[in-house]
């Protein structure tokens, strides 16, 4: 028997939580790829997945899915697609799978600037439920340093306008990202944007450089110096201790040294105490050797 397959070009990501959900390309790469410390989509151009090639992939799950409930869209920043074309989407999901309850995809936060809070919301209307964004910090100087192509203010901009349309969001932060010494000030200006945003995960990756990355080279030739571990520990833990928002911390992927997640502000002392045991007790070496371990996210 010959199974049907679906499109899908180059490195293939999704969140952990959306495991359970029906992948369904609309784009591939990265429209940006300009970050210095990213290696998750080298070698593979963005591209825009023909409407006739959604289709076919669509009629693919319709008969192997039915009744697929969650619907999770691939590529780096599928939401850098047009209002009219996502809308496009979203009555195509409809019509093909009508049992399905939402759907999400990454974006940039330079992605959600051209659409209104109105047309958010008709999106919303049409099952977006959730969008998961790379933020990384809200650190000016770093976000500068590594290329994100935005500022704070860009993110609480735009991600005030996702609460305003009821469309839950997901942030990465990365931790380490600013380098040895800057740790506390990156921890700092990210909570104070995140206290003014309403975060549905805070998901905090430990930065690790691949080879592919643009910050790889800096790291050689001794421009860039690596956070040590103990210091992103306690960058970790002043990020946590400055939130007073309601959120979930999840920091439990394989980039992170001490796994920890937890909701705040319930477990926040909890999280802390962890966190204090770490930096007492784990000696940076060992820290070290683990992060050397980490051949891929
Ligand atoms: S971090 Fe995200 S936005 Fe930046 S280059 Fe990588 S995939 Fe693109």
């Amino acid at each position: 028997m010959i199974y049907p397959q679906l499109h899908f070009d180059g490195q293939i990501w999704r969140p952990p939580y959306e495991a359970n959900s029906q992948l369904l390309q609309v784009t591939s790469g990265c429209t940006w790829n300009m970050c210095k410390f990213c290696s998750l989509y080298h070698g593979t151009p963005f591209r825009m997945s023909p409407i006739s090639e959604i289709e076919e992939d669509l009629n693919v799950i319709r008969q192997w899915q039915p009744r697929a409930r969650r619907l999770y869209l691939t590529g780096a920043n599928p939401f850098v697609l047009s209002y009219n074309k996502l809308m496009d989407i979203a009555i195509l999901l409809r019509k093909y799978l009508p049992d399905m309850v939402s759907f999400g995809m990454f974006a940039r936060v330079t992605d959600i600037a051209p659409k209104s809070v109105e047309e958010l919301k008709n999106l919303r209307h049409m099952k977006l439920d959730n969008i998961n964004i790379g933020m990384e910090t809200a650190h000016d100087p770093t976000l500068e340093h590594m290329n994100k192509g935005y500022h704070a203010l860009d993110i609480l901009e735009q991600l005030s306008k996702l609460d305003e349309a009821g469309i839950r969001y997901n942030i990465v932060y990365l931790n380490g990202l600013g380098g040895k010494g800057q740790g506390i000030e990156s921890a700092v200006a990210t909570a104070d944007v995140l206290n003014r945003l309403n975060p549905f995960i805070v998901n905090i990756v430990s930065l690790t450089i691949f080879p592919e990355s643009r910050l790889y080279k800096e790291l050689q030739d001794g421009t860039y110096i690596e956070e040590p571990e103990i210091e992103r520990l306690i960058e970790i833990k002043t990020l946590i201790n400055n939130l007073n928002i309601k959120t979930n911390i999840l920091s439990n992927h394989i980039s992170n040294t001490v796994p920890l997640t937890g909701i705040l502000p319930k477990d926040k002392a909890t999280i802390l105490r962890q966190l204090d045991k770490a930096i007492a007790e784990s000696p940076e070496h060992e820290l070290q050797a683990y992060r050397n371990s980490v051949w891929h996210l």
